[in-house]
């Protein structure tokens, strides 16, 4: 299965002829830069929008109705309800959607650097509150054998029913299981730096400037900035997105309660407790405390979710 990319299509600037009435026609935001985005319409073509002020908060993923205004000026005029969305806290700007209608988050974790559980939490967390459906790749799977220590680690994670998928780029190993697992979903990847996400995109999407998200050399449309994310076709069906701001985003926007709801298995227990507003730190009647004392939590998870409460 390979993957095909949307910027080899030739766009249509300004729809030559056909379409010039200011009918809604309904799209897919595949590239969001600046005041344009480049929407791709149900037949197939693609065309760059001019965005209304008020829909600044446009990404990739959204999918839009468009017209065709005075001049073959075509704009983006409203946004269609986001099955899920994915924020990120930006510096001086609050928390912004990144990628919409995502329904599947790669995270990728590897041997070197470090492994961490606690990094690994972090997204799951993310996941789980944005209802998007995580699948952990473990990456640099060729270098697990100097890592005895992790396998029981992974355990952990394959206990709780999460997908865990061992992929190697230097060796070309799990990369057929990882498109399958990908085909037929919105997809992003996430995961700290290093680990090998964009070796893993370079891979399942040869040809993209991944390192830099750049994706001028062949649009027709001149170039965009280097940060811009794009939503990528699987010629399978399914869709990656990707961008920097994507692949490290993080939970520094996130409450109490969501580490509460997004460690599952606190979650599910959590309903038996007495309280509902139960934190499961020191309240009485607490289900998550005994099902921790009793083994049927692991205490590492649970030490982690406690940590993840205190810095908040
Ligand atoms: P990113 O920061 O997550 O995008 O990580 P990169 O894709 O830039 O990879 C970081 C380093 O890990 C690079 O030197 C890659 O060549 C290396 N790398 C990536 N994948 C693998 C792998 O499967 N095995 C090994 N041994 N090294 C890898």
């Amino acid at each position: 299965m390979a993957f095909k990319k949307v910027k080899n299509r030739s766009i249509d600037k300004d729809l030559q002829g056909a379409t010039k009435k200011s009918t809604s026609m309904q799209g897919l935001v595949v590239s969001r830069f600046g005041a344009e985005a480049d929407v791709e319409l149900e037949d197939g073509r693609l065309l760059r929008c001019h965005l209304r002020r008020k829909l600044e908060g446009i990404v990739c993923g959204d999918q839009v109705l468009c017209e065709v205004q005075q001049g073959s000026k075509t704009v983006v005029v409203s946004i269609l309800p986001r099955k899920t969305v994915l924020d990120r806290l930006i510096r001086y700007q609050g928390v912004k959607p990144v990628a919409a209608n995502v329904d599947q988050i790669c995270i990728v974790v590897s041997p070197e650097p470090e492994f961490s559980s606690t990094i690994l939490d972090k997204y799951l967390v993310a996941a789980e509150n944005a209802h998007i459906f995580p699948v952990i790749v473990f990456n640099k799977s060729d270098r697990l054998q100097d890592y005895p220590e992790i396998e029981q680690q992974l355990k952990v994670y394959a206990d709780l029913n999460y997908p865990l998928l061992m992929t190697s780029v230097i060796e070309n190993t799990g990369i057929e299981a990882l498109k399958q697992v990908m085909q037929e979903h919105t997809n992003v990847f996430v995961g700290q730096s290093g680990v090998g996400k964009t070796s893993l995109v370079n891979l399942l999407l040869p040809g993209t400037d991944a390192l830099t998200g750049g994706i001028s050399e062949t649009s027709g449309l001149g170039t965009h900035t280097t940060t811009a994310s794009r939503l990528y076709h699987l010629s399978g069906g399914g869709n990656v997105i990707d961008s920097p701001g994507i692949r490290e985003f993080s939970l520094e926007h996130f409450k109490k309660e969501d580490f509460a709801s997004g460690y599952r298995e606190i979650f599910e227990a959590s309903h038996s407790c007495r309280f509902r507003n139960c934190l499961h730190t020191s309240e009485p009647a607490c289900e998550v405390k005994a099902r921790v004392k009793n083994n049927k939590i692991d205490s590492g998870r649970y030490q982690r979710y406690l940590k993840l409460l205190s810095e908040e």
